[in-house]
């Protein structure tokens, strides 16, 4: 996985107080005077952390709720149980490890075929679950 240092997730505005010019004029006893922007400290810009808003961009993603990558699907099977299936219980696998990420969502089809193709494999089945 990479890591993006939180630097790099924050933007800089210029400080809406001083219009960025860091000084700021204020009246103090009916005489104005020019301070250093107590908004920005005099730097004419703040930091802020840069929110993202992920809400329109799933609205566009298939309808995925329990993404997984396949190899933590291998990663529970257990050898013995694996030997035992049949030829088309693994050819049906196959074809579910080779996606790379599925959707493990207990109502959808890779997890009811899971299910189906370890349901007398007490070991994988209860793993696959508890993923
Ligand atoms: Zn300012």
């Amino acid at each position: 996985m990479r890591i993006i240092p939180m630097e790099k997730l924050k933007i800089e505005r210029v400080c809406q107080r001083c219009s960025g010019t860091g000084v700021e004029t204020v009246v103090i006893d009916g005489v104005s005077t020019e301070i250093s922007c107590v908004g920005c400290g005099g730097d004419g810009a703040m930091e802020s952390p840069l929110y993202i808003d992920f809400t329109a961009m799933n609205a566009k993603l298939p309808n995925a709720f329990k993404l997984i990558f396949t190899y933590q699907i291998v990663e529970v099977i257990d050898a013995t149980e694996y030997a035992a299936l049949v030829d088309a219980a693994k050819d049906g696998l196959r074809i579910i490890l080779s996606c790379g990420v599925v959707d493990l969502i207990h109502t959808g089809k890779i997890y009811l075929n899971l299910m189906a193709i370890f349901g007398s494999s007490p070991i994988t089945k209860a793993a696959i679950e508890a993923l």
